[in-house]
């Protein structure tokens, strides 16, 4: 347990540790992204647009889901920026990174949707690793 000063402290200085939840992708009763954890709660998700494009996409829908950030109040989760790769499949054991992929143009995205080069949707390909 941290002390209530020491929290303080970790909050204004900026650069608070993210934390991580874990639970299957799904929706709540008002149809916003959410996350059933274990305990069967749910937790409500949230973050920047391309985040949320990622949370929408049915395609990961009832997914082991993983996502780095921290609550914003009980029950509310805010997932951290697209740049920091903070969302995470958990398949066959391996820890996946969400990634998006033209195969015609061979072009890699982070958040799904048209290819901003020819316009094909993309494909979604989960990745243990991404080549930068
Ligand atoms: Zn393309």
């Amino acid at each position: 347990m941290l002390a209530p000063a020491a929290v303080h402290a970790a909050s204004t200085a900026g650069a608070a540790k993210s934390i991580s939840v874990r639970g299957i992708l799904t929706k709540s009763p008002d149809g916003k992204p959410a996350l059933m954890a274990t305990d069967g709660k749910l937790i409500y998700l949230h973050g920047d647009p391309d985040t949320m494009g990622v949370l929408n996409d049915k395609r990961l829908a009832n997914m082991d889901f993983e996502a780095l950030g921290h609550f914003t109040s009980p029950g509310h989760f805010e997932i951290d920026p697209i740049h920091e790769r903070a969302m995470f499949v958990h398949k066959d054991g391996k820890r996946l990174m969400i990634t998006y992929w033209c195969n015609t143009c061979y072009i890699r995205t982070y958040t799904p949707g048209p290819c901003w080069c020819c316009q094909k949707y993309t494909d979604l390909d989960l990745r243990e690793s991404v080549d930068e």
